[in-house]
């Protein structure tokens, strides 16, 4: 598992004791990353066990670029599927509006990940990392006594509001459904099917799987989380004047959640006196540009790092800050973005559609070269 026994450990982290509360996908990094970097690492988990509701993931090169760093490369080409592009769908038609390829993009690959193998990728490499791993803790910054906590609980961190003032997020008006049908010979391609007020994007997992969100604009309420869920019939009627092509996939659908989409404020703070916040937690993000985990997997890297670099660990907290913001910032905001441009209706949709098709076949690599500042961006540097 361990490809490359990096230039990331030694430094200031050894033999610092570090409390990571939560053990998701950025909270599994942090700890694999100080670990890696010599401290003793605590982390813990609410949850009985290391599972993952049943969706999709895509990790970019970005965020795959600082596992690689902390030695999961072999771990995740066996456990991920290597991406060969992004094809924007018109959902009425059921045809490609144009295709953006991404074995150009610079390595590590795009890929497709179910969860829960990303999860156990993570979790095998804190394993071997030393690691204590604690199951079934739930537990708050006041329980534990650590040079560092790090709270990565995700949305609704206690960490967060121990740090910050509550700020209160606000529905976007917008719902996400989230499902897993069969589709053994789907390509390894993300589809975008764009219609008036609402999206599907369908891409392939392990399992001859493929993850299906699907995404509508409405004013009816729904929580933010995936413990809710919600009758396929109504996933299907959101989206029942599209596409054979896109009804065919949305009738395979057994077993639906749903999830209301709120926009939080990036928190003011976030880290001060031994106590600091990573991902979701600090940072929560709409799905439309597909981060929310990537970030949480920079974060933790850059976090580690900083407190490697530095033997005061309130000054790594303030330098983790100022270099993780205004990235996180743009991303969020490109992000919130996407949301009206997947969802036009009259002719500003033919007039989007026809300019993705021109750039397309003009400027084939125009599309990926906006992204550079996302995918190419190395943490590791
Ligand atoms: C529809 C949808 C699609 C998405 N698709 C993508 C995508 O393709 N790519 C991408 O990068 N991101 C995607 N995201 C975003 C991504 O899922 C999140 O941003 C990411 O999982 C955040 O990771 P995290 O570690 O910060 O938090 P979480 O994954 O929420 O993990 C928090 C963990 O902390 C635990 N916990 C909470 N409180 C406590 C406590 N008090 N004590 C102990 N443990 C606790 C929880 O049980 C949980 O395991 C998507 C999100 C949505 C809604």
């Amino acid at each position: 598992m361990q490809d490359r026994e990096t230039e990331f450990s030694g430094g200031s982290n050894r033999g610092r004791r570090i409390c990571i509360i939560g053990g998701g996908i950025g909270g599994l990094t942090a700890a694999l990353a100080f670990a890696r970097s010599g401290a003793e690492v605590e982390l813990h988990e609410q949850a009985p066990a290391f599972t993952e509701v049943g969706a999709g993931l895509q990790i970019t090169p970005n965020g795959a670029r600082a596992l690689e760093a902390l030695g999961l490369g072999g771990a995740l080409a066996a456990a991920g599927i290597a991406a060969l592009a992004v094809e924007p769908m018109d959902a009425i038609s059921g045809r490609a509006v144009t295709r953006f390829d991404l074995t150009g993009l610079a390595k590590p690959p795009y890929r497709f990940f179910h969860r829960a193998d990303l999860i156990a990728v993570l979790v095998e490499g804190c394993r071997q990392a030393g690691v204590v791993l604690r199951l079934g803790s739930k537990v708050n910054t006041a329980d534990l006594d650590a040079d560092l906590v790090v709270g990565a609980e995700g949305i609704h961190s206690q960490t967060r509001t121990a740090l910050n003032d509550v700020q209160q997020p606000f529905f976007t008006g917008q719902v996400a459904w989230r499902a897993l049908v069969d589709a053994p010979d789907a390509d390894p391609v993300a589809r975008i099917w764009m219609a008036p007020g609402r999206h599907v994007v369908t891409y392939p997992v392990s399992g001859g799987r493929l993850n299906v969100v699907a995404v509508q604009e409405r004013q009816q309420w729904a929580a933010e989380g995936w413990a809710h869920q919600d009758e396929a019939g109504n996933l299907r009627q959101a989206f029942r004047n599209t596409s054979g092509r896109l009804t065919g996939i949305l009738g395979q659908v057994d077993e639906v959640h749903l999830w209301g989409l709120f926009r939080h404020p990036v928190a003011e703070t976030w880290g001060r006196d031994g106590v600091c916040i990573l991902g979701d937690a600090a940072h929560p993000t709409l799905p439309f540009l597909a981060q929310g985990a990537n970030l949480a997997i920079e974060d933790a890297f850059v976090l580690a790092r900083c407190c490697r670099d530095a033997d005061d660990i309130e000054a790594a907290l303030k330098s983790y800050e100022a270099l993780r913001k205004p990235r996180v910032t743009r991303a969020i905001n490109a992000a919130n973005a996407n949301a009206r441009k997947y969802h036009l209706s009259g002719g500003a949709r033919t007039l989007a559609h026809t300019a993705l098709k021109v750039m397309g076949k003009v400027a084939p690599n125009a599309f990926m070269n906006r992204m550079n500042w996302l995918y190419g961006h190395d943490v590791t540097k």
